[in-house]
C-alpha cells in the first residue's frame, strides 16, 4: 500500500514550496501518494492558478474557497472543511508549509484525529507574536511529527524550544529548489525589460504586504513617502499584492503611486525571479523574497523590524531599514551592490525536497 500523504496550502509561497516537494512525491510513486487541499487562502487566477499553470504543480483534490475573511473566522472554517476531508481521506501523513492560517487549521484538525504532521519550513522565528505568523509557525512546529528546517539557525531554535532532536531534520530549503530549477525558463522572460522601459540593474524592485505594515495607516504612509522620495532617484518596480492595492486606494495614495512608481499586478513565478534577478536591489517585507535575493545575487533591504532569515543579516547580504521616510529614502538611493561576496550554500543545494520526500518514507516505514 502506498503512503498516503495529504498536502494542504493555501497562499502564493506555499504553492512555490509545494511545487518542488510535489514534483520529489511523484517521483517517488507508487511508493508515496500525494493529494493535495487547496483552502483558497489566495484563489485567483494571479494568486493561484499561475502558479499551478506555470509550475505544473498537481491539480488540487479539493478546493475549499475560505479566503477573505478575518484571521479567526478563516482559521475555524479551514479546520473544519480540513477535518471532514480528513474523516474521510484517512492520510497516513499530512504535509504543511510556513506560517500561515493554512498551517495551523490543517495542523490542527491532523492533531486531534492523532495523523502526524510533517512541517516544511520548521524552527523560523522572528520574536515577534504581533505578526499571525509568528503564532501560526510556533504552533505549528510544537504540533508536527516531524520538522524539516532550512538552517541550523531553526534548528537551533527547536531544541531550545525543547523540540525532540529526533523530529528535526535540517534539509535546506524547498525555495530554493524552485529557483534553482525555474531559473533558466525565467531567462526566457526577457522581453519584461522592453515592455516596462527597464534596463538591468536601473531599478529598485519593492513588494509590500506584511499586515504590521499595511495595516496601520501612520506606518503604511511612511513607507510610501519613502518610496516616493526615492522615486525621484530611481525607478521603482512594484507588483501589487492585491490586498495592498486595497489599502492603497483606501488611504487615497493609489493615484500618487501610479504616478511616481512603476505599479505591476501580482506576478507569475517566472516573472518574477526575472525581475528578482535584473534589479540593482530589492525593498520587500516578504520572507520568501529575502531568501530569492540571495539566492539571485541582489542586495535586499527588507522594510521590517526584525527577520526570521537572520543569516542573510549576519552574512550581509540583507539589512533592515528603519521605517522612516528619510531611511528608506537613503537605503534605496545609495549603492548597494559594491563589496558583496556572495556564498552559495545557506539554503541547501536544490535538494530540500528529495530529502524531505526521502525521509517522510523513512519515517513511515518505522512506524
Ligand atoms: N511572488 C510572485 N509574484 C509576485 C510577488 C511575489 O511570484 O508578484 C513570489 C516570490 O517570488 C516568492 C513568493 O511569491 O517566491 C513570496 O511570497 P509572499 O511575498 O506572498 O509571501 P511571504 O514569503 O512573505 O510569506
Amino acid at each position: 500500500m502506498p503512503i498516503n500523504l495529504t498536502t494542504i496550502i493555501g497562499a502564493r509561497p506555499q504553492f512555490i514550496k509545494a511545487a518542488s516537494v510535489s514534483r520529489a512525491l511523484k517521483s517517488r510513486s507508487p511508493e508515496i501518494k500525494e493529494s493535495i487541499i487547496h483552502t483558497g487562502q489566495h484563489y485567483d487566477k494571479e494568486m493561484s492558478d499561475v502558479f499551478f499553470e506555470e509550475m505544473k504543480i498537481p491539480k488540487p483534490d479539493h478546493f475549499l474557497g475560505i479566503g477573505g475573511l478575518s484571521q479567526g473566522s478563516m482559521t475555524g472554517r479551514m479546520i473544519e472543511s480540513i477535518e471532514s476531508i480528513f474523516l474521510k481521506a484517512k492520510p497516513d501523513w499530512i504535509l504543511v508549509y510556513g506560517d500561515t492560517n493554512t498551517t495551523l487549521a490543517a495542523s490542527l484538525a491532523a492533531v486531534k484525529l492523532h495523523i502526524p504532521i510533517a512541517h516544511v519550513e520548521a524552527g523560523l522565528r522572528s520574536f515577534n507574536k504581533k505578526m499571525p505568523e509568528e503564532v501560526n509557525r510556533v504552533l505549528t512546529d510544537h504540533l508536527s511529527s516531524l520538522l524539516f528546517t532550512p538552517t541550523s539557525k531553526g534548528k537551533e531554535n527547536l531544541l531550545r524550544e525543547g523540540v525532540s532532536p529526533k523530529k528535526i531534520i535540517e534539509c535546506g530549503d524547498v525555495m530554493a529548489d524552485s529557483v534553482f530549477f525555474y531559473a533558466k525558463q525565467a531567462e526566457e522572460k526577457i522581453h519584461l525589460l522592453k515592455e516596462l522601459d527597464l534596463s538591468p540593474r536601473n531599478y529598485v524592485l519593492t513588494t509590500l504586504h506584511r499586515q504590521e505594515n499595511t495595516d496601520q495607516s501612520d506606518r503604511f504612509r511612511e513607507i510610501l513617502e519613502g518610496l516616493f522620495l526615492a522615486s525621484k532617484e530611481r525607478r521603482i518596480v512594484w507588483p501589487l499584492h492585491p490586498r495592498t492595492e486595497k489599502i492603497l486606494k483606501n488611504e487615497n495614495l493609489y493615484e500618487k503611486a501610479s504616478r511616481l512608481l512603476t505599479l505591476l499586478p501580482p506576478l507569475g513565478y517566472l516573472d518574477m525571479l526575472f525581475l528578482q534577478k535584473n534589479a540593482l536591489v530589492i525593498a520587500t517585507d516578504s520572507g520568501g523574497v529575502q531568501k530569492e535575493a540571495y539566492l539571485l545575487k541582489v542586495p535586499c533591504l527588507t522594510l521590517r523590524e526584525e527577520t526570521e532569515w537572520v543569516e542573510l543579516l549576519e552574512k550581509g547580504y540583507n539589512r533592515l531599514v528603519p521605517l522612516s521616510r528619510e531611511a528608506i529614502f537613503e537605503c534605496l538611493t545609495t549603492k548597494n551592490e559594491s563589496s558583496i561576496e556572495w556564498e552559495s550554500s545557506l539554503y541547501g543545494d536544490g535538494k530540500a525536497s528529495e530529502t524531505i520526500v526521502k525521509n517522510l518514507i523513512q519515517f513511515s516505514k518505522l512506524e
